[in-house]
């Protein structure tokens, strides 16, 4: 089974709105913290690869082959 694709403007808005509506943090406060949460969680899914750079689901079962095509990366780079 693959990964569900990772959705950054879906995680953002939850994000924000959870800091808003549950903690009453301002929205410029609510925003940075979902821009740190979201830079973060991408970091984790680009393949660290210098040839590839892609997301961790391009990759076979997220970790293996690379499927973009013409990449040579063989295998996801944590
Ligand atoms: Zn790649
Ligand atoms: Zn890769």
């Amino acid at each position: 089974m693959l990964e569900k694709q990772f959705n950054p403007n879906f995680v953002y808005n939850g994000i924000v709105h959870f800091y808003m509506d549950k903690k009453n943090y301002s929205k410029k406060k609510a925003n940075e913290i979902a821009q740190a949460i979201v830079q973060r969680e991408i970091q984790r899914r680009v393949c660290k690869n210098e040839l590839c750079k892609h997301f961790s689901y391009d990759h076979i079962r997220n970790n293996e082959i690379c499927l973009i095509v013409d990449c040579k990366c063989r295998e996801f780079t944590k």
